[in-house]
């Protein structure tokens, strides 16, 4: 697993920080199929389908069209418009210029808006398991994680009772990701009122509502949060980004709508550290949010065709791995406790899910993400977003390597 870096030549700020465990194991799949050995990766968080014609055509025409220099800081004014209109359509939300922001992918606007909010001392709740990035941010900035275990009980949901629980007088932001990564939870609009109505007693705290895997539902419906809950709209920064919806991660293009006093923070540390996200990724996103968007409900049902195959395979191997049915994003949160303790054949003991991961990496030919780094272990995360057919082959590997454990 990553660990955090020592030298004593960098910065404390760095040393408080680990790096992505995500990256860590892509880098090593990606070093082993170098060396020529079979490697399926099912370690990474975005889809395997390439970007739909018409945006890459739109971002090849800005090229031609010389829509190569700098933008205003927050976006142009098309992307702001495309911005507007998609929350308004998808979300019933209503924004104006002032209140939205394109970044460089919707990572940048997370760590912003959180650094342009947090003093040391103040908290900042959500639940595990969660992206990785969550935690490292929150301690970037010298404020506290505070991190709620729901548990497969609860569908790994924050529930009204654990968020009154949590909350204290320090606590500034609650961090919601529906539907979520890695554990596939989609919150209904009911149970983001419940927690609504708690969040109404600590009008300090503000809400993030990450809906960056928005369309890439199975079964039930997205909610946003300030759609639900319009009394709080007013405290809440929606989050959301082309990476996965429309299969954009490598164009870094994300955004946002928000209070006006926020995004102009979000916008005030942009404009001083990487200026505007890309001029040619901002013309592929305004293609990708005006144009047509019936393509995804096809990747929704590859997907879904994908997850049901998985989750056979992994029941033929139940009690050793365990996993629930996720009804939204591409990920499967693999129970994996029956394992931890017996060996491999060559008498080596797997004391984690770490160890667990590593072992499938090298005897399995498999990259998965041990739960560790996402704050709740022993499972591991599998990406159902390769072929079919390395699907099943990566799983059924899965699955062959777990049974020659003793
Ligand atoms: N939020 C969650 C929950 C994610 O899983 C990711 C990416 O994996 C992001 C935000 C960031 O997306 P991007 O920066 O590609 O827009």
């Amino acid at each position: 697993m990553s660990t955090v870096i020592t030298d004593p030549q960098l910065s404390s700020v760095v040393s408080r920080i680990r790096p992505s465990a995500t990256a860590a194991i892509a880098d090593a799949a990606r070093r082993m199929a170098a060396e020529g050995r079979s490697v399926i990766s099912l370690s990474t968080g975005e889809l395997d389908f390439d970007t739909p014609e018409h945006i890459q055509q739109a971002a090849i025409d800005a090229m031609r069209q010389g829509h190569t220099r700098y933008t205003s800081v927050s976006g142009t004014t098309a992307l702001k418009q495309a911005i507007i209109g998609k929350f308004q359509r998808d979300n019933g939300l209503g924004y104006t210029p002032d209140q939205v922001i394109a970044s460089t992918g919707a990572k940048q606007i997370i760590f912003n808006a959180l650094l342009a909010t947090l003093e040391p001392g103040d908290e900042v709740i959500f639940v595990a398991p969660y992206w990785v990035s969550y935690p490292e941010m929150v301690l970037l900035t010298g404020a506290s994680p505070v991190v709620v275990m729901p548990g497969p009980v609860d569908d790994f949901k924050l529930t009204a009772q654990s968020l009154a629980g949590a909350l204290t007088a320090n606590t500034r932001w609650l961090l919601l990701n529906s539907p979520g990564n890695p554990s596939g939870a989609l919150y209904s609009a009911e149970e983001l009122q419940a927690l609504g109505e708690v969040l109404k007693g600590y009008p300090r705290v503000l809400v993030m509502s990450d809906d960056i895997y928005e369309p890439i539902v199975f079964e039930g419906r997205f909610a946003s949060f300030a759609q639900a809950v319009p009394e709080l709209y007013d405290r809440t920064l929606t989050i959301n980004g082309v990476s996965k919806s429309h299969a954009m991660t490598g164009w870094r293009l994300g955004y946002a709508g928000g209070p006006q006093w926020l995004i102009k923070g979000i916008e005030l540390l942009q404009s001083q550290s990487t200026t505007n996200p890309s001029s040619i990724s901002q013309a592929g996103a305004v293609a990708a949010l005006n144009g047509p968007q019936d393509f995804i409900a096809y990747w929704c049902e590859r997907l879904r065709a994908r997850r049901d195959h998985a989750l056979a395979v992994f029941a033929s191997a139940r009690p050793l791995l365990n996993v629930a049915c996720p009804p939204a994003a591409f990920y499967l949160y693999v129970e994996c406790g029956a394992l931890i303790g017996k060996r491999t054949a060559t008498g080596e003991v797997i004391a984690s899910d770490v160890d667990l991961c590593r072992y499938l990496l090298e005897s399995g030919g498999v990259a998965v993400v041990p739960g560790t780094a996402f704050g709740l272990a022993p499972y591991f995360r599998v990406s159902y977003t390769v072929s079919d057919e390395d699907l099943a082959t990566a799983c059924q590997r899965i699955v062959d390597a777990c049974r020659a454990l003793v």
